[in-house]
């Protein structure tokens, strides 16, 4: 990196093509960009790459505000977006003319076929004779314009992940900047754009590294700076293989509706291609803290889904309660889960007992469902039938009395209570806790029985308890 380009404060960006989804890949890459700004003090830009016309519709490009809003990454500045330049893009291209960095090619499509023939044949890339024509023989029919690219020599990518990667010119053609109808190429567009935007740092998938040597090419036609490279290695899938559908998902937006949280993504996403030592679990600080694009690994990274819903349960056990109830309140509305408005507030009370052990927020959903159930609840065949029995129905009506005693309707009291009952009755916990336990829940997976009474609160779980013991009276 040269000295000034140092000196400069470092401006990041992600460029996305709004295609509908928003990638996970895409996702991992604005992450990098956001970290790498937030550790330097610098500012995490977005450019919106929207010159496929027939793709770039208003909802594509809201699918991509949408993953960065719920993935915490806002930008700096307002949007760029890319196709509204094109005008910029094209007044760039005539200073190159008129500094000779750039021609017209004349050539027609007949004679660019038999030039690439000629091309293959002799293992060498195309040449127009028009770079070395004057404009003066210019004919009067449509041209494209090239980059007077170096024909000896080498261009160097000195890549902050992969080290320097040569080039050698004469492999490379001279590209196209404009095209006949005069619409800028993707090329020249990203390196007028970042330029303006004073993109220090391009940081992305590495599937643009040869585009880097290229960019290269044009920002020394046209004397401009060459921004700091960094490209990142792909994320693969869990068996090592390009990241597919087969694999569950590629979109950030599945994630969010898999259930899992934003800033374990953000702690797994980090962890894809960069880490710092041992540590699995780190906060937003911390990764900022730590992060630098020299530890970037260059190996393909993996899709870890263990990994994934280890972090995402930790941070479901972390997190605030009433946010949570919020996100199971969404998904229990997607499933057509009618809800009482007090339903919010009761599922931010049972969250503390049930999310230990809920890696999503759709597992989470699952989890509270019991507390949800109106009265009288419909109890398990095998529960009704065992209440039956005169000794287990008398048993429970004991057990009720005793709990209806207890003052602290809290987990250790009611353990406790639970325990000096089973000694008083001279039987293991074992013969009534289950039926306890459906009485409760209606056989719907519940906690453990003084996490599930007081999730419920006193009320409702006596409620339930008569409700059961009236069923087998
Ligand atoms: N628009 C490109 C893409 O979506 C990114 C270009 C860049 O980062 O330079 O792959």
């Amino acid at each position: 990196m040269s000295a000034s380009l140092a000196a400069r404060p470092v401006r990041t960006r992600i460029a996305p093509s709004p295609t509908g989804m928003m990638h996970i890949g895409t996702a991992r890459v604005a992450l990098f960009n956001w970290l790498y700004a937030r550790h330097t003090g610098g500012q995490f830009l977005l450019r919106i790459e929207d010159t496929d016309r027939e793709r770039s519709t208003d909802a594509a490009v809201q699918v991509i505000f949408d993953g960065m809003n719920w993935l915490g990454l806002e930008p700096d500045e307002p949007p760029v977006f890319q196709f509204a330049r094109a005008d910029r893009h094209r007044a760039v291209v005539d200073e190159m003319l008129a500094r000779g960095a750039a021609y017209r090619d004349y050539m027609t499509p007949e004679e660019l076929d038999a030039e690439r023939e000629a091309a293959r044949a002799e293992g060498r890339v195309i040449r127009s004779p028009w770079r070395d024509l004057s404009p003066n023989d210019a004919p009067d029919r449509p041209f494209v314009v090239r980059l007077k690219a170096p024909q000896d020599g080498e261009t160097i990518v000195h890549d902050q992940v992969k080290g320097p990667i040569r080039f050698e010119n004469r492999t490379l053609d001279d590209l196209i900047l404009l095209r006949t109808d005069g619409t800028p190429t993707y090329n020249l567009a990203v390196v007028v754009d970042d330029h303006d935007m004073g993109i220090t740092h391009v940081i992305r998938g590495d599937d643009h590294l040869n585009n880097a040597a290229r960019q290269t090419l044009i920002y020394q036609g046209l004397g401009w700076e060459v921004p700091a490279w960094a490209h990142l290695p792909m994320i693969n899938g869990p068996d090592g293989k390009k990241l597919s559908k087969r694999h569950g998902s590629q979109a950030v937006s599945e994630f969010d509706d898999m259930g899992y949280l934003p800033e374990a993504m953000r702690n797994y996403l980090a962890k894809l291609g960069w880490g710092h030592g041992d540590d699995e679990i780190f906060s937003d600080a911390q990764a900022i803290a730590w992060f630098d694009i020299k530890d970037v690994v260059s190996a393909p990274a993996r899709l870890d889904w263990d990994k994934l819903n280890h972090l995402n349960n930790h941070y479901i056990r972390q997190a605030d309660p009433l946010r949570l109830a919020g996100l199971v309140v969404a998904v229990l509305k997607s499933r057509d889960v009618a809800l009482r408005p007090d339903d919010e507030a009761l599922i931010a009370r049972v969250i503390p007992f049930v999310r230990d052990g809920a890696k999503t927020t759709l597992e989470l959903a699952d989890a509270v469902v019991f507390a949800l159930k109106a009265r009288p609840l419909e109890l398990p065949e095998k529960t009704r039938a065992q209440l039956a029995d005169p000794e287990l129905a008398g048993r429970m009506a004991r057990l009720r009395a005793v709990l209806a005693g207890v003052d602290d309707w809290s987990v250790p009291p009611l353990e406790a209570a639970l325990r000096a009952f089973a000694e008083a009755e001279g039987v293991g916990l074992g013969k009534f806790g289950p039926q306890l336990r459906a009485m409760l829940s209606g056989g719907a997976p519940a906690p453990d029985l003084a996490g599930a009474m007081t999730a419920l609160g006193r009320d409702q779980s006596l409620g339930r308890i008569d409700d059961a013991l009236s069923l087998a009276a």
